[in-house]
């Protein structure tokens, strides 16, 4: 069955999801009509996905509609922006209902979640490509940024590092793990989960934050750009899960993947020795909690400090589209 474009919109995206005040017109128009509420900015990110680049191609459509969703709420979360609206621009091969049913119930599940409205979009022929455009608000003044790192800071990750990574290597069965495990590591690549909630709590704590998703030596390295500093990480602190434990490697390989294996959308990020212990008690009402991993240092560069004192030197420091030595994407 072959719908048109308009019917297509209309079945799968229109109506659907949560219904916000601020928005005078969604979809249905040349534009959307949106209201940025008094004393607020407004806080923009977009994001594309490509198929067997950004996900396995055989990733469930489910999997890839909160993916899509996901990872341009995490660049809010990074920002302690609150979710509001979004944007979708698809480029589908072709009209595949069995396809575009659980793409959609997927975003809409996490778009639920988040209160985020789809706003509009676009729709077009071509390979399958998603691009998410996300809106938030954050009261003017407030939003964190990547530059505000200062020596003596205490540098921070949301969660647990480098399950995506370790399950990307089990989607392309370079690793066979106990069906629970492999379960746990897939769930971690395929349904991130965007601590919007962690970079709210951080507003008026944080001096720096970013999400991660190329990996935290990469991403704290464009913190400790921006600030123009350097940091030290304590390589025993790194959080590590337990499935991550058991079948990432020995120790230094473990710590490898939770350095530079992409795909985490973890918070990073830094706050001043006077706000840590604000920090770590709103910390404590959040599902994801916290770790404290390291201090930020006048200088430059990262130190990678095993237990017994050495430094761990590290090949790459995460993934770059562009580059020759990242590890897959
Ligand atoms: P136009 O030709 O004016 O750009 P379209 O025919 O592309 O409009 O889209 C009609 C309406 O449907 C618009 O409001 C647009 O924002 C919305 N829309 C199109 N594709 C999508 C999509 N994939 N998801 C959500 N809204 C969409
Ligand atoms: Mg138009």
């Amino acid at each position: 069955m072959s719908l048109s474009e308009f019917n297509l919109i209309e079945r799968y995206f229109s109506g659907r999801g949560p219904r916000r005040d601020d928005v005078v017109a969604g979809i249905g128009d040349d534009c959307a009509l949106l209201r940025v509420p008094d004393g607020m900015e407004l806080a923009v990110s977009i994001d594309t996905l490509v198929a067997g680049v950004h996900f396995p191609e055989d990733t469930p459509p489910a999997a890839i509609g909160h993916k899509a969703l996901a990872v341009g709420l995490s660049d809010l979360a990074a920002m302690g922006a609150a979710p509001a609206w979004a944007t979708l621009s698809l480029a589908l091969p072709g009209v595949d209902e069995a396809w575009l049913e659980p793409f959609a119930s997927g975003l809409f599940a996490l778009a639920e979640t988040h209160g985020v409205q789809l706003v509009g979009g676009d729709t077009v022929r071509g390979p399958l490509v998603i691009t998410l455009q996300l809106h938030g608000h954050v009261p003017a003044g407030t939003a964190l940024r990547r530059g505000g790192a200062r020596a003596g800071d205490r540098i921070y990750v949301t969660g647990t590092l480098g399950d995506a990574g370790l399950g990307l290597a089990v989607a392309q069965g370079r690793s066979a793990l106990p069906a629970d495990d492999a379960r746990y590591l897939r769930g971690r690549l395929d349904r991130p989960e965007p601590r919007c909630d962690a970079g709210i709590a951080l507003r008026g704590l944080a001096s720096a934050c970013i999400d991660i998703s190329d990996g935290v030596a990469a991403d704290l390295g464009h913190i400790l750009a921006a600030s123009g500093t350097g940091a030290r990480l304590e390589l025993a602190r790194l959080p590590l899960s337990p499935p991550l434990r058991r079948h990432g490697g020995d120790e230094a390989q473990a710590w490898r993947l939770a350095l530079t294996a992409g795909d985490d959308y973890e918070l990073c990020f830094t706050v001043p020795a006077a706000h840590a212990a604000a920090w770590e008690r709103r910390s404590a009402g959040l599902a994801c909690g916290s770790t404290c991993i390291g201090v930020i240092e006048a200088g430059e560069g990262l130190r990678l400090q095993r237990p017994d004192g050495s430094l761990l030197a590290l090949s790459h420091a995460g993934y770059d589209h562009f580059g020759t030595a990242g590890t897959a994407p």
